[in-house]
Formats: C-alpha cells, structure tokens, sequence
C-alpha cells in the first residue's frame, strides 16, 4: 500500500489522496508526527480519515501512512486498573512519560511490555483446543482472576504450555492447527473495536443483575446481560447512582467510559473512581475496573472512538465468563462527536443535525449487550450489561439521542433533579420510569426471593399511582375531605417513597439491600395497608390508624443490617396482630 497525501484539513477531519487499496476503518498515520486517524468514508481515490489528536499544523502535501490494520484495541492482563483514552492510550502511563500534557504523537501501547505475569496453565500438552478455551490465567488483582483464552478463530492440539513469569506478548503455548502449522498463543489478543467479539449463542436476559438499590430491583430492574438508560440533569444524582451501581451491583467487572461535559468533570471521575471501595471486599474498587476517559478537551474523534474501545474490553471479559458492567457517560457526547464529524464528511443531516444513521449506530451499541454462552468447549456463560446515560440538552427527552436510545435499551430510569431539589434519592421518577424486563426476571425473582415478589411490586406502584391521581384533588380541598380508605392509601403512598424507595447511598446499612430485605420491607408495608384497610372496614377511624406506632417501626425497616432481618419478619408479625387501640 502507498503513502498517500493530505488535500485538506477540517478540524478533525482530514482528506487524503493517494491511499490506494486503503479500507474503511483503517488505521492510518498523519504527518511527519504521525497521529493516528482512522479512515471513515472512501470516495474514489480520496480517504476521509478522523484523527484521534489536534491536527493544527497539519498541512496540504503533508504525508499519510497506511497501518493495513482496522481499529484494534489490544486485550490482555494489564487492562484492569487502567486509565486509556478513547484510543487505548494509557493516560496514567503517558503521565508518567510525558507529564500531565499529553504531546502530539506520543505512541505508547496500551499494555505494557515488559512487565511480567504469572502464568498459570489450565490445559496441557495434547489437549485439543478450540477458539475461546481457556488456556489459563494470571491473577492480575486481588479481585479479577484474568482467564488466558484462545485466540476466537484459532484451534488446534497444545504441543507445548508451561507456567511461568510472562510478558503479553511472549508465547504461553504452543498449538498445532489442523492445516500443520505451529500457531504461537500469546497472553495478549489484537480486536478490532467496530466488530462485536464473537460468542455461541445469545441466552435470554431472565437473571437480574441485583444492584442492592430498591427502587431499581424491586420496581425497575435491569437483567444481567440487559440495556438501560439513565438521563442525567446536573444535581440529579447521576454520579451518585453510576457510583452505587459499580460499587454493589453483582458484575465482576466494570468498565467505565466517561465522555466529560467540560474537561473538569472528567477529572471528578478520574479522581472519584479510583478513591471507591468496593464494599465486598473493602479493596480498591479499581481491583476490577477499567476506565476509558475522554475530557472534552481531547479530539471529538478520539470520543466517537471511545464507546467502542470500552465496549470490545468489556466483550473481552464477558469472553472469559464474568458478569461485566459498562457503563457509558453520557451517550450524547458520543453522538455529538458523531454529528461533528458527520457534518465535516458533509453528509445530509437528519434531526437536529445528527446524521441519519444515528439511531442505527445507537442500537448496534446496545446490541452488543446480552447474556451469552462463550466460545470455548467448557459452556460457560458470560454477560455484558450496558448503562447509557444521555445528557440532552436542556433535559428534552425528545431529544434524537434520547429517542434513538429509549427504541433499543430495556430499561428507563428517569433521574430527575425536581426530586434530587426536595431530597429524594435516588431521584428516580416511579411515575415515568420502566423495566422491560420484569416479565423475564420473574421466575428467578419467584424462585430465589418469593413468589409474590412482583406482585408487591405490582400492588405498590398501583397505590403510587393513584395517589398521583389523587393528588390535584388534595391541592384543591385538602388531604381531609378524602375519603377514610383514600387517606390511608396516601399514608401507604409516602410510606412506599419515604420508607421504601428513598435510600441513603451514604448511610452504612441503608446504601445497600438484598432482595430479601427488598421483599420483607415492602411486604410488611403493603401488610400494614391491608391490616389498616380491614380495622377502618370495621369502624376505627383514620385518625386513630395513623397514631400506630407501626408506622414508625416501617420508617426503620431499612436501617436494620442484613444479619437483623428476623425483626423485619417480627414486625409482620406485629402488622397482622395489631387491633384496635386497647381503649375498650
Ligand atoms: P450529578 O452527578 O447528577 O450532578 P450527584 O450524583 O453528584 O449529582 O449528586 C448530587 C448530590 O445529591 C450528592 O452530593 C448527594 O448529596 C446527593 N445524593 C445523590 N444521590 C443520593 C443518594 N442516593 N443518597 C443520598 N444523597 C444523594
């Protein structure tokens, strides 16, 4: 392939001549300082190329080199802990090299070489392999036990495995493919980004990934292996829930892709993450994260790339069987870098200007979620979740990104700064809110925690609604010209928000709840509606309902430990038992 030559430079963009045999999505090197570009349009002999650094003092003439290669993240022990930019770069170790101001045209690879891992093998000599097995692993933190996998599209009979201190690139087997040829395993696998890393089979999402957050598990619950979206308006709580979910929802690994607002906010989250513990094991919650940031002061390119780079590492972890968390922030910046470049390729605009694929680009994203079974001959299964945020402006779900988003993801959690203003945390809107997925999770719900699970969950958010409905009527006369069975269920109403979907995540018992405790909490307050239902059917009146002290005991349901929650079923107990005030 030949160099070819810069015609014109916009922004981001630039147009070469001359790049015969090149292919879209090449990688391709800019100027003498050769900054990577990755070509994405080709019209007759001229390459459209989207470069990943400033391109100012680029000019016409200048050259471009061909690399023959897609976009390619590489995959290996060293990602976990990282820091990489939308391209893989590894921001902290080019700090190291470089300072805090990355220069034009540093090349450093993403994983480094010469450190060394201890290689444990699974397999031995003359076992048949196919692409996918396991070959082995190195236990690359405390948390993540980093499985070695065969090449996807290679297999063959192991001549040759050894334990031992390795870097990534040196052979950790030796494998005889069918066609005799001696294929040289290495720990350290090369994917391109825009191509989903293969699996056997897609499984239905019916396990819900349990977030220990009640208004996500018990109301709107995503699936291990599902889709959600999360608006999030300044002050809504955003960070606080992103931070909630890496911290305690059951994934093994979470990959963060952070697209910042301004430059700054972006910094929050390279300082914030890496100081989180994770609670289970009270090490450094980075143990098993990866982060890829992009601040906004970094080329629109490298942020168009980024979701993609964040979503092959975290296929690649879902590869080897673990329950792998991405989480996207904010989506909107990515479409935003797509319409920038889009209007520099001078395509026709579809809404807003953003070009006309973008609901298809949105949904490929999401597509490359699910629950699947591996490759590989040992069954195993992995699951990859995605959590977009999006961040329209002036907070219009009509918004296209927003639109193109809600087609495709599962789950909707409204986060809402009206709730956040008068202190409702998690600030999720019950009213605008939905899960997909409660229908699939069901039976492990019915199975693993109880099976009128849902129908609680039902039978609240019926009472919540209705006390939507009821609540024009109380601005206009008052809570007390209700009827006696009303003014209960506006009783149960704010029982449910303040006792139940109102959570803490600063506050050492309340910022996490099991299913079970999800389960006793809300069955006692639904318990409590019944009980109070039938004493005011046989005359007691309201006023002497609401002065039982059971309401209160409901209000601290949610601050007993996980090892207390026999009070919980005490307090049932209590509920069914409760009679008429001892004035007879
Ligand atoms: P955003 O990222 O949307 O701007 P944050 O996540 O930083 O907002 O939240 C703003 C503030 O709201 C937090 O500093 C915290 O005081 C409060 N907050 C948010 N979520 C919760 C929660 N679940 N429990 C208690 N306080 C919360």
């Amino acid at each position: 392939m030949k160099e070819g030559r810069i015609v014109k430079i916009a922004g981001p963009l630039v147009v070469a001549e001359g790049l015969s045999g090149a292919k879209m999505y090449e990688v391709v090197y800019v100027g003498e300082e050769r900054l990577m570009g990755e070509i994405v349009e080709l019209k007759g002999d001229m390459a459209f190329i989207q470069v990943y650094e400033e391109t100012g003092g680029l000019g016409p003439g200048d050259p471009v080199f061909p690399s023959g290669a897609p976009l390619s993240v590489e995959l290996g022990p060293g990602l976990i802990e990282s820091i990489f930019d939308g391209v893989e770069r590894p921001l902290d170790a080019i700090r190291e090299k470089v300072g805090d101001f990355i220069e034009r045209g540093v090349q450093l690879p993403a994983l480094n070489r010469e450190k060394k891992w201890h290689f444990v093998p699974l397999k031995k000599v003359k076992d048949e392999v196919e692409g996918g097995d396991i070959l082995g692993y190195v236990q690359e933190t405390p948390l993540v036990k980093h499985y070695i996998m065969l090449h996807p599209e290679k297999s063959g009979v192991i001549e040759d495995i050894k334990e031992g201190d390795f870097t990534v690139t040196s052979t950790i087997a030796k494998i005889k493919t069918k066609d005799g040829e001696v294929y040289e395993a290495k720990m350290m696998q090369v994917w391109p980004v825009r191509k989903p890393r293969p699996y056997k089979e897609k499984l239905s999402p019916t396990i819900p990934m349990v977030t220990g957050q009640r208004v996500i598990d018990t109301f709107f619950p995503v699936a291990k292996g599902g889709t959600a979206c999360v608006p999030g308006p300044f002050g809504s709580g955003k960070t606080v829930i992103q931070h909630q979910l890496a911290k305690w929802s059951d994934a093994d690994i979470v990959v963060y892709i952070g697209c910042g607002e301004r430059g700054n906010e972006m910094t929050d989250v390279l300082i914030e993450f890496p100081e989180l513990k994770d609670p289970r094991s009270g090490k450094p919650l980075m143990n098993r994260t990866v982060l890829i940031a992009n601040t906004s002061n970094m080329p629109v390119a490298a942020r168009e790339a980024s979701v993609y780079t964040g979503i092959t590492i975290a296929e690649y972890f879902r590869d080897m069987g673990y329950t792998v968390a991405l989480m996207a922030d904010s989506t909107s910046r990515w479409a935003e870098a797509m319409r920038e470049i889009s209007g520099r390729l001078e395509e026709m605009p579809g809404e807003e200007g953003y070009p006309a694929y973008l609901a298809s680009r949105v949904a490929e994203f999401y597509e490359r979620a699910g629950r699947v079974k591996c490759l590989g001959k040992d069954n195993r299964e992995g699951a990859l979740t995605v959590i977009g945020a999006v961040s329209p402006p002036g907070g219009d779900l009509q918004d296209p990104v927003v639109q193109a988003t809600l087609r495709v993801a599962k789950v909707f959690w409204s986060l809402e700064a009206k709730l956040a203003y008068s202190r409702h945390f998690p600030a999720i809107n019950w009213l605008t809110s939905y899960s997909l997925y409660k229908d699939t999770v069901k039976e492990y719900f019915d199975e693993h925690v109880a099976k009128d699970f849902f129908d609680l969950s039902t039978e609240s958010m019926r009472i919540l609604e209705k006390e939507a409905e009821l609540e024009e009527i109380v601005r206009l006369v008052g809570a007390e010209s209700l009827s006696p069975s009303d003014q209960l269920l506006l009783e149960i109403a704010r029982s449910i928000r303040e006792d139940f979907l109102h959570q803490n995540a600063f506050h050492e018992v309340d910022t996490y709840a099991s299913l079970k405790k999800q389960y006793l909490m809300l069955k006692n307050i639904i318990g409590w509606y019944k009980k109070a239902s039938s004493l005011l059917s046989m005359g007691v009146d309201i006023k002497e309902i609401k002065q039982f002290d059971i309401w209160e005991k409901l209000a601290r349901m949610k601050y007993y430990p996980e090892s207390q929650l026999n009070e919980l079923e005490k307090l049932l107990e209590e509920i069914n038992n409760a009679n008429i005030p001892s004035k007879t």
